[in-house]
């Protein structure tokens, strides 16, 4: 039998430009980057001394091949910062549903559809080879609670959403036309969770409030299901889409755990072992009952499925919280 020829090692990423790298989830990528050997070009507007961007931040302490540049990226000159870079991940965005309902909706606008419109120009000019954007699995909104595929007719039922499917839409039609050299990549990431999960999202006051025994506003009957992703699933995806070939499109991240709000607040009480006090109030509107992710051509494009169940990924996650200094655990 003949020995067989050793796999040719996979080409990395030599150089990569992170937008909101001072976020919860840019960072994460950023990091996973300067481990595998990867410059990374980070770039956030928030003041680096600001408490939601400095634990963020302290992640990418260190790493001699990172480069972060404080800059507005509706208003900064784009170009230089695409230098050749092999790919951009577009996660600066503003997140979150409920605010969009409101007089914030502009920056919604500003961030998630105008300064992607701009991305997206400079990286055209600049013959970037590949971006990958952050979508969500809010553009799905109300579904009859079996799995969402990339296919499936978007429904946004938020502001939030509508900006979301609009900035996927962008990133999609600059990738068409005839003199791009930008393929793009569009993951719909399912409610990501972790270490530095955004302090207003749901697994993150819910540990809160088990760890301090402050009340945990519950909005609406805690019936409410959601394909919980784990951040370094959610990295581990996003660096796959890094390679993943031209036409593959969007993307559904989601999985590991499809839990309700209550199984949250069990989990969490069992964790930390003491009850939470659960203070039940309205369901509030853009809020969808369930989000589930088809996850076929994650596997087929991205050769990627989720390994981390709710317990490990809320242990993993409340040990962070528990860290002495930790911003949100107080
Ligand atoms: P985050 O708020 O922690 O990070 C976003 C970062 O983008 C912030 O640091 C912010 O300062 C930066 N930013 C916003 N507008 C900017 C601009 N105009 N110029 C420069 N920087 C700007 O949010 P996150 O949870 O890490 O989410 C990252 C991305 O993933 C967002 O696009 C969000 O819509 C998307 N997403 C997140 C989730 C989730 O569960 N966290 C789910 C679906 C989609």
């Amino acid at each position: 039998m003949s020995e067989s020829l050793p796999a040719a090692p996979k080409p990395g990423i030599r150089r990569a430009v992170v937008t909101g790298a001072a976020g919860f989830i840019g960072s994460h990528l950023a990091r996973a980057l300067l481990q595998s050997g990867t410059t990374v070009i980070g770039v956030d507007r928030r003041d680096p001394n600001d408490p939601a961007a400095a634990p963020n931040l302290a992640a990418l302490h260190g790493f001699a091949s990172y480069m972060h540049i404080g800059a507005d990226l509706l208003t900064c000159a784009i170009d230089p910062l695409l230098f050749d870079a092999d790919v951009v991940f577009h996660l600066a965005g503003v997140p979150g549903v409920q605010p969009s309902w409101g007089p914030q909706f502009s920056e919604y606008v500003s961030s998630n559809i105008l300064a992607t419109q701009r991305v997206m120009d400079a990286v055209t000019r600049m013959r970037v080879p590949q971006l990958v954007v952050a979508s969500s699995s809010s553009v799905y909104g109300r579904t009859s609670g079996g799995p969402s595929v990339e296919s499936d007719h978007p429904h946004p039922s938020s502001p939030y959403a509508v900006t979301k499917l609009a900035e996927e839409h962008l990133c999609l039609a600059y990738a068409a036309r005839a003199d791009s050299p930008t393929n793009v990549v569009a993951l719909r990431y399912f409610t990501v969770y972790g270490p530095r999960q955004r302090p207003d999202m749901f697994i993150h006051r819910a540990l809160r409030s088990a760890m301090t025994g402050q009340p945990l506003r519950l909005y609406g009957d805690g019936h409410q299901r959601r394909d919980f992703t784990y951040i370094d699933d959610v990295v581990r995806a996003t660096i796959a889409a890094a390679a993943a070939p031209e036409a593959t499109g969007v993307v559904n991240v989601g999985g590991g755990a499809n839990a309700s709000l209550i199984d949250v607040i069990n989990t969490a009480n069992s964790l930390v072992g003491r009850d939470i006090q659960v203070h039940v109030d309205t369901a509030r509107n853009g809020d969808v009952l369930t989000t589930r992710a088809d996850s076929r051509r994650a596997r087929a494009a991205l050769g990627w499925q989720p390994t981390v169940d709710l317990p490990n990924g809320m242990r993993a996650q409340m040990q962070a919280l528990a860290q002495p200094g930790h911003r949100a655990a107080a």
